[in-house]
């Protein structure tokens, strides 16, 4: 499953992530990492049967954690079609056909909410 961590900036500087799959023996899959001295989001893949003793080891640290369970949403009635969701998104999850018209391949998509940032339309949205 897809869950998303965030890191506020007052634990900014511990190794929380090393030392919870330490503490707990799960791993993760990290797919996406934006971190910098002052904040940390990351998204990542974790086996389900394990996420609650992953989360409690994570929030013990400072950290918190939701799942990602939907992938993006996209409302075509918005949608102008500009590409700005095609130069962002790291999973090619957009495209254009031979008409120029948005393709949308929700299977791709890691819930890493790049493409929502970027959309001047407020045509995509994560469903939790
Ligand atoms: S960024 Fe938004 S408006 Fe532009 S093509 Fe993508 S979904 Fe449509
Ligand atoms: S959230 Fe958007 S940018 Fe990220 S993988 Fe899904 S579709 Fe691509």
């Amino acid at each position: 499953m897809k869950i998303k961590i965030i890191i506020p900036t007052e634990r900014i500087q511990s190794p929380l992530i090393a030392e919870s799959m330490v503490e707990t023996g799960v791993l993760l899959n990290i797919m996406v990492a934006n971190i910098d001295s002052t904040y940390g989001e990351l998204i990542a893949d974790v086996d389900t049967t394990l996420f609650h003793k992953l989360k409690e080891a994570l929030e013990k640290r400072g950290a918190f954690v939701t799942t990602l369970d939907q992938p993006i949403h996209w409302d075509e009635e918005e949608c102008v079609e500009c590409g700005a969701c095609i130069s962002v998104c790291p999973m090619k999850v957009y495209s254009f056909d031979k008409e120029w018209n948005l393709c949308v391949d929700e299977k791709k998509c890691i819930r890493c909410g790049m493409c929502i940032k970027m959309c001047p339309h407020q045509a995509l949205k994560l469903g939790d």
